[in-house]
């Protein structure tokens, strides 16, 4: 059967692609089929096509499957931020299990590491502690707040995100209503007129502390204090500030913040460790996953309290600051300046003096603190972006050839990469350990520990016996 078009089949949806669309084969042919699920029986109508696939849209689901949940959002599908809302959670889990496992098979050649069990959360809803509603007016001049529909600037009116906290939803009634009651409006990007583009709600999970932070297109929030009177009706608001955004961009927030009240940030805790959070911090926003997949990567760099340990791509330090309770001195290395001042911010704060931190590539930083001043490595922990590691970053990681290796991975397929590449180099996957931050999208966390091979300890034997302060790094061991 030749399908055009436009054309309504039926399908039945046989596996799952990486971004979460059913995949389904007619004669050979693949279909990719968002919102469709592993299981299901469906009629699909033909809007994209290529040679040897094409894309369809999902009409009707003819047989649900097993996984198939009634999507508890009722923009689901419009939004397009969760990917996986017609799945159960615990397919969910499995699904993304199977990603990692599949790209490290594929990509990386592993076919037995040990995998442990995924690090699923007890609540699958309301986890995350940040979230951004633009704001504008829908045809009947009424002014909105929600969601961009997938890969759009429309807004969704969608207040209550199921992933976002409870509080959004009377906040952003708050903000509306002093809009209204002020005569303020919101902003049009097609005009470039109108001043509030967004708002910024963050929560301490742990402190119940609230921060709102206000994006307008202009210089002053005109009877601002009456909009911090609303705000500050609520339970825990603790921050209240706005952001100067003038440009026609698509980055939401401006570099100019402007304090309305309280101390122009929020507190909260990932374990033990302290966390000061202003607008413009980063800050994970799955705190109590975050918990546990940064508790499984301390645990995996089996820490005594003699060891000296490097955490590369480390961010705001979450990681360094974890690490630096069991070790005995930390090094972070980071990109992004803004992020290493709110690390070295967040050191104090909690009392660790152990820890030192660097701004620079980490390809660039670790080879030249190597170099020059011989420092070396018990454990080294990777955080790195999507991309994954620089070949030159892993090349000085082996030649520093700590004991230990933890990769913490939101990418499974550079992961695999990388992994297949320190182990040509002399090092072991030792396990595997799956946590879900992002539950109903496609996204998945991994840690994973490497270990220094055999060969390598027989080499610390033989040369322990000539004075340790004059080997390199590799050479100790
Ligand atoms: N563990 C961190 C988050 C890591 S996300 C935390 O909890 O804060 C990856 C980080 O790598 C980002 O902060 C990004 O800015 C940084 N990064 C990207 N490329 C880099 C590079 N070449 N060298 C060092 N850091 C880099």
């Amino acid at each position: 059967m030749e399908i055009k078009k436009n054309d309504c089949f039926t399908v039945s949806i046989e596996d799952m692609s990486e971004d979460g669309s059913g995949i389904g084969k007619l004669d050979g042919y693949i279909w990719f089929i968002k919102d469709a699920v592993k299981g299901d029986v469906v009629e699909a109508k033909a809007m994209k096509m290529k040679k040897s696939y094409g894309f369809a849209r999902l009409m009707r689901v003819i047989t649900p499957s097993q996984d198939r949940i009634e999507p508890a959002c009722p923009v689901a599908r419009q939004c397009g931020g969760c990917q996986l809302q017609a799945m159960s959670y615990e397919s969910q889990l499995k699904f993304k299990e199977n990603k990692v496992y599949n790209n490290l098979r594929r990509i990386g050649g592993f076919t037995d590491i040990p995998f442990l069990p995924i690090m699923g959360m007890d609540e699958p809803w309301r986890y995350r502690n940040k979230a951004q509603f633009p704001f504008g007016r829908n045809k009947n001049g009424e002014i909105v707040t929600g969601f961009y529909a997938g890969r759009t600037h429309d807004i969704i009116p969608q207040e209550d995100c199921l992933l976002g906290v409870e509080e959004n939803k009377k906040i952003l009634e708050s903000i509306k209503e002093y809009m209204i009651e002020n005569h303020v409006a919101p902003y049009e990007e097609e005009t470039h007129q109108g001043l509030i583009r967004h708002a910024l709600i963050r929560k301490g999970f742990k402190t119940g502390e609230l921060m709102v932070c206000v994006i307008i297109n202009g210089k002053k929030l005109p009877h601002s204090e009456k909009l911090v009177e609303k705000l500050c009706r609520f339970d825990g608001m603790t921050s209240i500030s706005y952001s100067i955004n003038t440009d026609k961009t698509n980055v939401i927030l401006g570099k100019e913040l402007v304090n309305l009240y309280g101390p122009g940030y929020i507190t909260d805790y990932i374990g033990d460790v302290k966390y000061r959070i202003s607008p413009l911090s980063f800050y994970q926003v799955n705190p109590v996953q975050t918990e546990k997949l940064y508790g499984t990567a301390l645990e995996y760099a089996g820490l005594t309290g003699g060891e000296v340990v490097w955490d590369l791509y480390c961010g705001i330090g979450t990681i360094s600051l974890f690490l630096a309770q069991k070790a005995k001195k930390v090094y972070g290395v980071e990109i992004v300046p803004q992020a290493i001042d709110d690390a070295r911010e967040n050191a104090k704060l909690n009392g660790l003096d152990n820890v030192e931190f660097f701004v620079g590539k980490a390809e660039e930083v670790l080879p030249e603190q190597y170099e020059k001043n011989k420092v070396y490595a018990d454990v080294i922990v990777v955080d790195p972006p999507r991309k994954g590691c620089d070949e030159q970053c892993l090349n000085t990681i082996v030649t520093m050839a700590p004991k230990r290796v933890v990769y913490v991975s939101c990418d499974s397929a550079t992961l695999a990469r990388d992994l297949k590449m320190l182990c040509e180099k002399g090092y072991e996957v030792e396990k595997v350990r799956c946590c879900d931050m992002f539950g109903w999208t496609t996204h998945v966390e991994t840690v994973c520990l490497l270990s220094k091979l055999h060969e390598a300890k027989h080499h610390v034997n033989v040369r322990l016996d000539v004075d340790e302060m004059d080997l390199t790094a590799a050479e100790r061991r």
